[in-house]
This record gives structure tokens, sequence and C-alpha cells, in this order.
């Protein structure tokens, strides 16, 4: 069984659908903070709502001794199970602190206390970090592959990058397998419409966007036009969902087989400017969207693209639905059934 913390969240239900699908026995903990209800109930998994920093609670879920668990032992966590908000994280860095490197570092502990208990083949751990961990690269360094220097710049990328050394030096001590995923732009929402992007509050362009089409808002704010990108705005790599959830089950696959410690970018490799995205998303909605030009947002970089060679050669990924009118088209799919 797979125990998936975060599971009722955005990339998290996606990929908790796609491991159903492909008949992995799932468990999912989260704790209803920012995850859904409705995801777990369409989804149809066992649900734990709990914190991933419970100790006690993992240690029992690891074992198969939770009810939930139909006495299934753990063989991987996926664990996504953080806050990700950046500005709030500036606010109030204990709550990132605590939340995401205190709970992240007591469910480590528990996967190898319980891997040392089993003395068997070690637990693995799929991780969810972020190219936020890359602070503000060099123009040099894009596409930015693994080995570009993090030095992220606000504490939510610095608790990332906290678990990611964290990690790193528990492979070394206690022989811990894991996938590092640093995501670039996730966007998109399932095909199907019935799971997609429900942030509170939101804050990402996309479903921002989204929202002026429907007239849930009077415009799109441009956080800067005086960069130096082609059209003056900042520019990203937005993957799909479901590119990202295929990810995490051949980096369980991977991890399964040969057992290490891999780190891997996820985006794919093409930048789209703010002023692109909203020229798709009229385009796909045939609506007009009014913008507002407003000051930069600080700590964003000009330029974010992902180099994924490293996740092609290794794993075998691709990103295969991320195509720019296809992560609307779905995205605009599941808004309009949401928020109408
Ligand atoms: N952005 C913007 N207006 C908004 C939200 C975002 O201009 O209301 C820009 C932001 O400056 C960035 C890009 O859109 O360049 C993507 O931002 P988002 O918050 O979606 O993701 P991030 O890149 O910050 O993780």
């Amino acid at each position: 069984m797979i125990l998936v913390t975060g599971g009722a969240g955005y990339i998290g239900s996606h990929t908790v659908r796609l491991l159903m699908d492909k008949g992995y026995d799932v468990v999912v903990l989260d704790n209803l903070v920012h995850g859904q209800k409705d995801f777990i109930e369409r989804l149809n998994v066992p649900f734990i709502q709990g914190e991933a920093g419970d100790g006690n609670l993992i240690s029992t879920i690891l074992k198969g001794s939770h009810k939930e668990c139909c006495s299934k032992e753990i063989e991987a966590v996926i664990h996504f199970a953080a806050y990700a908000y950046v500005g709030e994280s500036v606010k109030d860095p204990a709550k990132y602190y605590k939340n995401n490197v205190t709970g992240s570092l007591s469910l480590l502990i528990e996967v190898c206390n319980e891997s040392k208990r089993r003395n068997s083949a070690p637990i693995p751990i799929i991780f969810s970090s972020t190219c936020a961990t890359y602070g503000i690269p060099e123009s040099i360094d894009i596409p930015i592959t693994e080995k570009c220097i993090q030095k992220p710049i606000n504490p939510y990328g610095r608790s990332k990058y906290m678990i990611e050394q964290i990690i790193h030096d528990f492979s070394v001590a206690y022989s811990l397998p894991s996938v590092i995923f640093r995501y670039f732009n996730a966007a998109g929402a399932h095909p199907s419409g019935d799971l997609g992007e429900h942030h509170d509050p939101e804050t990402h362009l996309i479903p921002l966007i989204l929202d002026a089409a429907l007239g849930r808002k009077e415009n799109i704010e441009i956080f800067g036009c005086d960069y130096e990108t082609k059209d003056g705005t900042c520019i990203r790599d937005y993957i799909h969902v479901q590119d990202l959830a295929s990810a995490h089950i051949m980096g369980l696959e991977l991890v399964k087989k040969k057992t290490g410690n891999y780190t891997f970018n996820l985006g794919t490799g093409t930048g789209y400017s703010v002023l692109q995205i909203i020229e798709e998303i009229e385009k796909v909605t045939g609506e007009n969207i009014k913008v507002k030009y407003t000051n930069r947002r600080i700590g964003d970089p000009s330029v974010l693209i992902a180099d994924c060679s490293k996740a092609r050669n290794v794993m075998g990924w691709k990103p295969e639905m991320s195509d720019l009118k296809k992560i609307i088209d779905d995205a605009w799919k599941w808004h309009k059934i949401r928020f109408k």
C-alpha cells in the first residue's frame, strides 16, 4: 500500500487518481487545512484526517495497523503535504518551518524507524520540492538543470530546501531511498473535469485569469512589465498536473526497481510570458480579459524554465499533456464546473 500525504490537494489528488488507475492500493493522509474533502469522496480512497508530523499516527499507518490500511504495510510514501504560499511564508515563517520542516522531519524519522524495524528493503520516499529552491537563477543558468545552485529567497523555498538536505543526510546515514521532484509551475486539471486547482486564497496566474474570464474578478493584475523578456512580463514553465502525476508513478517504479536517491526537475523546457498566457486564455474562453499593470511582486525571478533531460534520461518521463492549449482547455473545463 502507498501512503500519500496531502492527497486531498491539487497535485496529490491527481497522483492518487493515477495510482489507483494503475492498480496501486493507496491510503491518503491529509489535515484538510487546504485539501478538499470532496476530492477524497470523488477518489473513493481510504482516508485518514491527520498531520504528517504526528509520529504516532504515522508509525501506526506504516505498520498497516490503522483501520484504513486493512493490515497492509506501507511500501512507499509520497509526501505532498505542505503549506505553499510564498507571501504567507514571509509573514509567518514559523508556520512554514513548523509544518513543512518539523512535520516532514518527523515523517522521515518514522519512515526510517519502520524500515529498521522490518529489517527488509527500506521504505522509499517521494518528496515534492520546488523550483523555488533555486531562488533567482542567473540568466546563464536557464534552462535550469538540477545542478544549478540552490539559493531560495523565502521561507517557503528554504523549508523545501531544508527537507531536501535532510533527505540527503538520511540517505547517507540510514540508506533512505528517495526521489525529490522540483516542480515548475503546476497547471491544468484532470481531463474529466472533476479534479483541479482549488486554492483559498488563490494566488496563481492561470486560475486568477480564469476567474476574470468567468466574471468572478474584474481584471487580472500583471505584476511587472519591465522585465528583460520579450514582452516585459515574467516567463514561467507551465506543466500539466497530469504529467506531474505520471512522474510520481515513474519515480515510484524507479525507486522500487533500483534503490537510490534521485532528484529531478519537472517542467516542459518551454516558457510562456504572462501576456502569452492571457492571450491563450482569451482564445480558449472567447472572453476578453481586462488587465491592470502593477508593480513587480517581490521575489519573482524574470524567467524560470526547466531543463528536464534528467527525468527523461533516467525515468523515461516526458510531458505528454503540457501543450499550453491542453493545459488551458482542461483548466477552463474544471474552473467552469467548480466556480460558475
Ligand atoms: N502573476 C501575475 N499576476 C497574478 C499572479 C501571478 O502577473 O495575479 C505572475 C507572477 O508574477 C509570475 C507568474 O504570473 O510571473 C506566475 O505566478 P504564479 O503565482 O502562478 O506562480 P509562481 O511562478 O509564483 O510559482
